[in-house]
């Protein structure tokens, strides 16, 4: 059975590194039948705090990568915090000792420090070279009756390699003699973080651990505890680093990296999950759109990338407006329209122009807040503010001067007004007979009458803005500009 955990530490935020983590693993889980299961490594006591392990879960929820067993819904192998397992650590910690692949340090600090010098002195490796890993029973005894504090080493073969075969990276081996024996449990009892993570991995039964490249290292020394306590190996996939677009380490400096900064900015989390799987993943085809099922049924582990995949916020963006454009009708609509109730560019009652306003704007909306933008852009009457402000005239050119001068005699003497009251087709009248008048068509008719009307070059389509403004007796030309 498939069989794949996320281990948060809850020392902060949940990061996009993490996030995408938890994500591949999710896929894993699902793409194989089998289960996710969350644990919280929270061992570290100083560091770790339940607002950080809250706002965890809360962002994961949020991404929709919705856990079999862990915090909040129990399972067959909890505890799933890591703070209420310390009985299990114990007790693999006392089967290791009795079976002689851990012993018991009576090493002092200071003991271990003038090691540590003496070793670099003679340029050698800084592995343990205490007597303890070969002390008598005597001499454990005699230490034990003094009331010695110890801690427990676990007892590294002194050569050889050890192999794995990383999903993701291949083989990957590391010489043993230069490991040296490592510690397990402090003399106060405390478990080492690597000794949690194994027993933690072989008691709930994982059967693959996908993690980020940087705990690669950690591995050799759990995979030699695997070993020692006769569990089976799990497989190994060790995800790359996310880069910044400067090639180095993803960091607070480039910008935003929680999950949670991008929740705020309005992103969706269908985008936020589908950008997160294009780092370091894709399907084979140019396909980039994936709503999270998709994901699930196209992911496998060997199209996983080995090498770094940089982290774009401009493609993440790009990503959102395109979950934004496929939310059904209906939902942009109330998301967008909340977000122009909220920020009071609108005001309750305006459901039909706000329906009819998103449909037009969609197209230039990534992200919910261009909304807010987009809105005031279509609600500008610049015609007014142009020919009214004595800046207008040397920033009309003379030719769109005398367009302005025409468009705004026939909304003076009613001709628009009339023509808007009839809708498409009398607009497209009056186009045609402004057009005339002014004897202009196509490009050099339309462009100077949409910068006009709307204040831009570019923007959506003219006659339906014009057309919706009218309609919500939102157009009028000669009015003061809304501030
Ligand atoms: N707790 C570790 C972290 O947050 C993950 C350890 C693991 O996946 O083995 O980086």
């Amino acid at each position: 059975e498939v069989r794949v955990r996320f281990a948060p530490s809850p020392t902060g935020n949940l990061h996009v590194g993490g996030a995408r983590t938890a994500l591949f693993n999710y896929l894993f889980a699902r793409s194989k039948g089998g289960k996710f299961v969350l644990r919280i490594e929270d061992t570290d006591l100083e560091r770790s705090t339940k607002e950080s392990e809250n706002a965890v879960l809360q962002d994961l929820s949020w991404l929709g990568l919705d856990w079999d067993e862990g915090p909040g819904i129990g399972g067959d192998y909890g505890p799933y915090r890591q703070s209420e397992r310390n009985a299990l650590y114990k007790k693999f910690a006392e089967q290791l000792l009795n079976s002689g692949h851990v012993y018991r340090c009576f090493c002092s600090n200071e003991e271990l420090e003038k090691m540590k010098e003496i070793a670099k002195l003679k340029s050698l490796p800084p592995v343990y070279a205490g007597k303890w890993a070969t002390a008598t029973d005597d001499e454990v005894q005699e230490e034990l009756a003094k009331g010695t504090p110890y801690t427990y080493r676990f007892r590294v073969p002194k050569e050889g390699t050890l192999k794995i075969v990383d999903l993701i990276r291949g083989e990957v081996s590391w010489g043993l003699e230069t490991l040296g024996d490592f510690v397990i449990m402090r003399s106060n009892g405390q478990p080492v973080y690597n000794f949690c993570v194994t027993v933690d991995d072989a008691t709930m039964a994982i059967s693959h651990v996908i993690r980020a490249e940087e705990h690669l290292p950690n591995t050799l020394r759990q995979a030699l505890i695997y070993q020692a306590l006769g569990f089976p190996m799990p497989h190994f996939a060790h995800v790359s680093l996310i880069l910044a677009p400067d090639r180095s380490k993803l960091s607070k400096r480039h910008g935003a990296t929680s999950v949670g900064q991008y929740k705020e900015m309005g992103y969706l989390p269908q985008a936020m999950v589908n950008y997160l799987a294009l780092l370091g993943w894709g399907d084979g085809t140019p396909n980039e759109f994936f709503t999270l099922q998709k994901l699930v049924e196209a992911f496998t582990i060997d199209r996983v990338n080995k090498s770094g995949a940089i982290f774009d916020s401009t493609k993440l963006r790009w990503m959102n407006g395109q979950h934004l454009r496929a939310l059904p009708p209906e939902d942009l609509i109330k998301l967008v329209g909340e977000r122009w109730k909220v920020t009071g560019i609108l005001k309750e009652s305006e459901g039909m122009f706000i329906q009819e306003a998103v449909e037009l704007l969609k197209d230039g909306i990534d992200l919910v807040t261009d909304a807010d933008k987009a809105l005031s852009n279509l609600l500008l009457y610049p015609l007014y503010s142009t020919l009214s402000s004595p800046e207008g005239k040397p920033v009309l050119e003379d030719k769109l001067y005398e367009v302005a001068t025409y468009l705004l005699s026939s909304h003076d003497n009613g001709e628009l007004t009339l023509a808007l009251e009839e809708g498409p087709d009398g607009w497209k009248k009056w186009v045609k007979s402004f057009g005339k008048s002014l004897k202009r068509k196509g490009k050099s008719l339309f462009m100077p009458l949409r910068l006009l009307l709307t204040g831009k070059l570019h923007g959506p389509d003219m006659a339906s803005s014009i057309l919706l403004l009218h309609k919500a007796g939102k157009y009028d030309l000669v009015a003061p500009q809304a501030e």
